[in-house]
């Protein structure tokens, strides 16, 4: 059994906030042992290996725009203690204007990626906010569990730190609950309690972007029911804890190493992680919910957490339609089909639909409301609105992509050799370019418009934007949890009244 974990580098709080992580500190930070597996075979750095290189040095951009004093302001605000410069997803929002600059840092960082790495650092950090926000929830199981969540919080703000969460146990057999599984740890759970701490083993899935983070959020958001208590857990692992393997789905870079014919998947391939648990011990100071499905249920809906993750998510989302929409538009100017009635049409219902999320995020703001303690919630009736929905709507926009392209995307070059090779050259340039634009620029954009929606990373975003929230009836049960039918019916009785 493993006794220790290690935190990660520069946690103290004693001395107030940590200075700003730049780019270069988080990929350093990446070479502390964590246990990634891929093919077989243990990393040595994610940081430096073909997989997940790319993606390290997309997500350190990140870092050292938070970093930039020239965007103090837009990234950070001042630690309410020291007046020191803080990620603005740890901002506990107040006002609307609070809700809005989080957003718009949400939107800076998700530009770095044309929105296509989804669990940038401001996603569960945001989730930590809104349990800070109301502690009172992980009271109900011991007054120590809402200080730790509390004195968390604190750390990961103050270190600046990234979390991804793995909160839905393994597909082994959903027929029975947690409990009634074949054998009691393979799904994640407590198997022991120290004077000291916890010890969890078992799987849970499905750590997106868990490569490259400092802290994973081991909890269930997957419905639990009595029985289940040893599952029902909130806790925070490092990336690096001994025992704690992360299993990689296949990573896309590996099949693209030349940027020109891969642009995105080499790049952007945040990866998604299956965790395996092999009794891995956590402190008690790391331990936020413990055997108690009530709070496990309740961190979700009682606190703004789910809402301050989605409004992230949501703004990543906007960001990566603006750029389909761009994408789609330059296609169809490269096709000489750009003034066309009839792809003016399809192009106005692609608007609409990308309008659309748009407009329901800014609707998360305007409409959000402040409880009895001055914290400001986005309206969760809109959010979940937009979200449900989604699961239809994307694939729907893509399709729209695809008929306009015609075979565009697939009449293209084997690869970047063929505008190399003096046998191809030539016939690559005379026939490959457009009314518009050269053979290069024109494979260049078809390339990008595959990696898109075509390619395996392009397919993967399909699954991503349909699963991230969890599966679509669940948002859709949300919705209706956030309606408000008592108006609705109100209409109806009032004129069944006759009034
Ligand atoms: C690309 C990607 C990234 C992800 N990233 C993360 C992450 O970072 N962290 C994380 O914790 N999770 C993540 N997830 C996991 C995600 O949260 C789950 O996939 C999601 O919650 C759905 O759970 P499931 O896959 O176990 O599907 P299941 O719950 O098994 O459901 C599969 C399908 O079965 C049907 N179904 C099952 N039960 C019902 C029912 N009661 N009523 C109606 N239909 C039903 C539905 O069609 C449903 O879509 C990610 C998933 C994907 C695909």
């Amino acid at each position: 059994m493993s006794i220790t974990t290690e935190a990660p580098p520069a946690q103290s709080r004693a001395k107030g906030p940590a200075p700003l992580r730049t780019g270069a500190d988080f990929l350093a930070s990446l070479d502390d042992g964590r246990c990634v597996m891929v093919d077989g075979e243990r990393v040595k750095n994610v940081a430096t290996h073909p997989a997940f290189a790319g993606a390290a040095r997309s997500s350190a951009k990140l870092f050292d725009i938070a970093a930039d004093p020239a965007m103090r302001d837009r990234m950070t605000y001042a630690c309410p203690e020291t007046g020191k410069p803080i990620w603005r997803a740890y901002q506990i929002p107040k006002t609307h204007a609070d809700l809005k600059a989080k957003r718009l840092a949400s939107e800076t960082w998700s530009e770095v990626s044309h929105g296509l790495i989804g669990r940038t650092p401001d996603h569960v950090s945001n989730f930590f906010t809104g349990y800070a926000a109301v502690p009172e929830v992980f009271a109900q199981g011991g007054q120590q569990y809402a200080d730790n969540v509390v004195n968390f919080y604190g750390r990961m703000r103050d270190n600046h730190q990234w979390m991804t969460y793995a909160i839905v146990p393994p597909q082994i057999d959903r027929s029975k609950p947690a409990h009634q599984q074949t054998d009691p740890t393979l799904y994640a759970g407590v198997v022991k309690e120290t004077d000291a701490g916890i010890v969890v083993s078992g799987a849970q899935q499905l750590a997106t972007a868990g490569v490259f983070s400092d802290w994973i959020y081991v909890s269930c958001i997957h419905p639990l029911r009595p029985g289940d208590e040893n599952y029902a857990i909130g806790v925070a692992i490092p990336a690096n804890a001994p025992g704690l393997k992360l299993y990689p789905r296949r990573p896309f870079a590996l099949q693209a190493p030349d940027a020109f014919d891969n642009p995105l998947s080499s790049k952007y391939d945040e990866s998604d992680c299956f965790l395996v648990l092999d009794n891995v011990f956590i402190p008690w100071e790391q331990v936020f919910i413990y055997r108690n499905l009530q709070v496990c249920f309740e961190q979700w809906w009682k606190t703004p957490s789910h809402a301050y993750g989605n409004l992230q998510a949501q703004a990543r989302y906007v960001t990566k339609l603006r750029f389909m929409m761009g994408l789609a538009k330059r296609m169809n100017e490269a096709t000489g089909n750009d003034a066309n009635p009839a792809v003016q049409i399809q192009m106005g219902e692609l608007a609409a639909l990308a309008q659309t999320v748009e407009t329901m995020l800014e609707a998360q703001e305007i409409r959000a409301t402040i409880d009895d303690k001055g914290v400001i919630w986005p309206c969760r009736a809109s959010l979940y609105a937009v979200m449900a929905l989604q699961s239809e709507n994307n694939p729907r926009m893509v399709d729209i992509i695809r008929e306009l392209t015609g075979a565009a995307m697939i009449s293209m070059p084997s690869s970047v050799k063929d505008l190399q090779s003096p046998e191809t050259v030539g016939d690559v340039e005379r026939y490959m370019g457009s009314g518009v634009m050269g053979a290069k620029e024109r494979i260049a954009l078809m390339r990008l418009a595959w990696d898109f929606i075509g390619s395996e990373f392009g397919n993967r975003h399909q699954q991503y934007e349909k699963f991230y929230g969890g599966a679509s009836f669940l948002v859709k049960q949300n919705m209706y949890r956030c309606y408000d039918f008592k108006r609705a019916t109100a209409m109806v009785d009032r004129e069944l009244a006759g009034e």
